[in-house]
């Protein structure tokens, strides 16, 4: 198929083919007609599908078409909502290359940064606004910014939105923008959490799935170390130094995690960069753009602040901790062996961790190949490690109401 069977226009097609694009994606040939159709849309797609240009490209072409029709001024008639501030710039960038040829503007709006250049920008009215969640709302308390006109309403990466407890501010901006629009909601995995908003705020909507979750890349080959805890390091090390080349991506479960795995690696003289919720705006971007033009080699980071992140020419990726949600061992591997390039893929796996082997097995019906000869093995009985707090007053299984209340920010 050919993007001009998609019924798009000239100065989108024109677009599209400056940025080298020779054909649509299976996501964008699904997507992209039924967007056009006012249709209401659930895709369950992950970054990599091209699923960012099968939402944009029909929403600049709809909000092209009506630019003849009576001036309602410059208000915003789409908005998409991303949940971290990385793939909202991603989003605004590509929205702009769509744009190009037509006289469309857009802004992206996001938190850890200062409001006031934000303001102005919306003070001058756009069509388009890609936003995340906080900041939207603050923006929202403080100044006019009208969502009135809001004619499709866009939700990028909902289960990462509700995992990072985006689940009220969602709501409420759907809220503030007219009832009769129309809502696309992309996700990479669809928990019943996803289902039950998607019910609540799309009307009889169509649904697409482009990438079972299940299915692990085939162009990335699998490892799996067993090794002791403690050993996790040495053994990271002497993978860096004896196997893993390239650029090479490393996922840790948490930011304290993150953080300390990047000292050592700059100890051993490794060229490293890290990313995680804890650093501002500006040290991510520099962390991000590092790695992207290979000053770095390795970056370091917790699976939110890596997912939506767009790195095509990944060599390797490395689970420094596996992850206890199968999907996102999929993810997480899938961000290597992208644009027809072979990518390697290393999970390291500690007693405690085994039980998310099976279920990861079980997941993309595939054992994944263990290599023993290294220098740090697992004894093959080693049990877990069960750290029991000392004196703690609260049973196993009750937590006090304020610390359910109180849900820590780990990534
Ligand atoms: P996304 O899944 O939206 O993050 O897109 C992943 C990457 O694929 C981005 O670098 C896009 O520029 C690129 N891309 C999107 N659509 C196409 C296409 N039809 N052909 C080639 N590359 C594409």
């Amino acid at each position: 198929m050919l993007f001009k069977d998609l019924k798009l226009n000239k100065p989108i097609l024109r677009a599209v083919a400056e940025a080298g694009y020779d054909n649509p994606t299976l996501v964008q040939e699904k997507t992209i007609p039924l967007v056009l159709e006012r249709q209401d849309v659930i895709t369950s797609a992950q970054t990599g599908t091209g699923k960012t240009a099968a939402f944009a490209l029909p929403i600049l072409q709809l909000l092209y078409d009506q630019q003849d029709a009576p001036k309602k001024g410059k208000t915003i008639k789409a908005l998409v909502i991303s949940p971290t501030r990385e793939l909202a710039i991603q989003i605004a960038k590509n929205f702009k290359t769509y744009a190009s040829h037509t006289n469309l503007t857009s802004a992206v709006i996001y938190g850890g940064t200062s409001i006031e250049p934000q303001i102005d920008i919306l003070k001058k009215g756009i069509d388009i606004l890609i936003a995340t969640p906080g900041r939207l709302l603050d923006l929202h308390k403080q100044v006019e910014l009208n969502l009135d006109y809001v004619e499709m309403f866009v939700l990028d990466e909902a289960d990462l939105m509700l995992d990072m407890g985006f689940i009220d501010d969602v709501r409420k901006i759907e809220r503030l923008c007219p009832e009769d629009k129309q809502t696309l909601l992309f996700s990479a995995t669809m928990p019943y959490k996803v289902e039950q908003l998607a019910s609540s705020i799309l009307k009889t909507p169509e649904r697409i799935e482009v990438t079972p979750t299940s299915s692990a890349a085939k162009d990335v080959s699998q490892v799996l170390y067993y090794v002791p805890k403690r050993n996790k390091i040495e053994l990271c090390l002497h993978l860096l130094r004896n196997t893993v080349k390239g650029s090479i991506l490393i996922f840790r479960r948490t930011k304290f995690g993150v953080d300390k795995l990047h000292q050592t690696l700059i100890s051993n003289g490794y060229d490293a960069e890290r990313l995680h919720g804890d650093r501002s705006q500006i040290e991510r971007q520099n962390a991000l753009a590092d790695f992207k033009r290979g000053k770095v080699n390795i970056l370091i980071a917790t699976d939110v602040a890596a997912r939506g992140i767009d790195i095509i020419e990944l060599d390797s990726v490395i689970n420094f901790d596996l992850p206890n949600v199968p999907e996102t061992y999929v993810h997480r591997i899938g961000r290597t062996g992208r644009a027809g390039n072979f990518g390697h893929s290393y999970s390291l796996c500690s007693a405690d961790e085994k039980s998310y082997v099976q279920t990861i097995q079980k997941l993309i019906n595939v054992q994944i190949p263990v290599e023993n000869d290294h220098p740090y093995p697992l004894d093959p009985k080693a049990k877990p490690i069960v750290h029991k707090k000392k004196g703690s007053k609260y049973k196993k299984g009750r937590k006090s109401e304020a610390s359910k209340k109180k849900k820590k920010r780990w990534y």
